[in-house]
């Protein structure tokens, strides 16, 4: 028998392939898509299986925060607070190749995963035509990251993406080549002064002109010290957390996995990307000093998404 994978198809992004593509996307299915600084690979941003889905495709072994793209602002103001210096930022950049990470609203429905875990959630409005009409079309926030295999280059053109991820999405929208070729530029903007994150498509220059002040430069280093400006810094229960648990002790919530019930479960039949999709949710959920002294996590294998799950684990036993 033949189990070679199937091969996805490449359509043009016009009437009849946005039409699809939303619909594939409504379903919780994956799709590859244009925006105007790299192809980003989407899934519906309020649905965890979803979400989790786009680290299984891209076998990354770890969840990094996602980017949530918006048709407009009045969706995204439904999810994340907007500082009056995103405001700033969004009238003179959106649409365009610049993404604000802000704060999470305690009523966003959308998925913890995007956030991994932590209290901010990375948000643009792309200025590409295609891929506004896909975010209308669609209804939902799409988190997408670029659309390539981990380790892999970022795609700027519809090949790149079949080339790296070719029987792992669902759908490729042919848009032609990105305009801007590199990814956006990642500004904080949770507080008075934004602080760069990641250089990208939209010039330093253009932000300071527009602040009248230098942009601070966040290291994206671990080792250099934390600053309340590093957003990156990974997200950790209050809750001390133990590891390879097949029991809890007194006191101890139990997060099980297969065989192991616990007080919830990531997946009662073992399924790892079940078992992402819910991982952060019922950590936050767990995190609760108030019923338990410490979350105790049933063991999970180190296959596939269990490497990501596994990463994000000891980080937060590592505390
Ligand atoms: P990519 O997945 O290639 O589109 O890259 C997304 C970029 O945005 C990465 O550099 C992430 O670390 C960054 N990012 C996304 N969400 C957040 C967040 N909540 N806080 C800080 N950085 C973020
Ligand atoms: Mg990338």
């Amino acid at each position: 028998m033949d189990l070679k994978p199937k091969r996805t198809e490449i359509i043009p992004l016009d009437e009849k392939g946005l039409d699809r593509a939303a619909k594939t996307l409504r379903r919780g299915g994956l799709v590859a898509f244009p925006t105007e600084t790299v192809y980003g690979l989407g899934a519906d941003a309020t649905d965890d299986t979803a979400t989790a889905s786009i680290f299984a495709a891209k076998g990354r072994p770890q969840f990094n925060p996602l980017i949530v793209h918006f048709a407009d602002a009045d969706a995204l103001r439904r999810h994340v607070e907007v500082t009056p210096l995103a405001q700033r930022l969004a009238d003179r950049f959106w649409p365009g190749p610049v993404t604000l990470v802000l704060k999470r609203r305690p009523d966003s429905k959308l998925s913890r995963l995007v956030s991994a875990g932590l209290d901010t959630v990375a948000v643009r409005m792309p200025a590409h035509g295609g891929a506004r009409d896909l975010l209308r079309l669609t209804d939902r926030p799409i988190a997408a990251p670029s659309a390539n295999a981990s380790g892999r280059l970022s795609p700027t053109e519809a090949a790149h993406v079949a080339a790296s991820l070719d029987g792992r999405v669902d759908l490729i929208l042919d848009g032609g080549p990105c305009r801007v070729g590199v990814e956006s530029t990642v500004l904080d903007a949770t507080g008075d002064a934004p602080i760069l994150l990641r250089p990208g498509g939209l010039a330093v220059e253009a932000v300071e002109e527009l602040t009248g002040k230098p942009v601070i430069h966040s290291l994206h280093d671990e080792t250099a010290p934390k600053s309340p400006g590093m957003l990156l810094s990974h997200y950790a229960p209050g809750l001390p957390v133990r590891l390879d648990a097949r029991t809890a002790a007194e006191g101890e919530a139990h997060l099980g996995f297969g065989p192991i019930a616990g007080t919830v479960s990531l997946s009662p039949d073992g399924t790892l990307l079940e078992a992402a999709a819910n991982l952060f949710r019922l950590l936050h959920e767990l995190d609760d000093p108030s019923r338990f002294t410490g979350i105790a996590v049933a063991p999970v294998p180190e296959t596939g998404l269990g490497l990501a799950i596994n990463d994000r684990l000891r980080r937060a036993a590592a505390r």
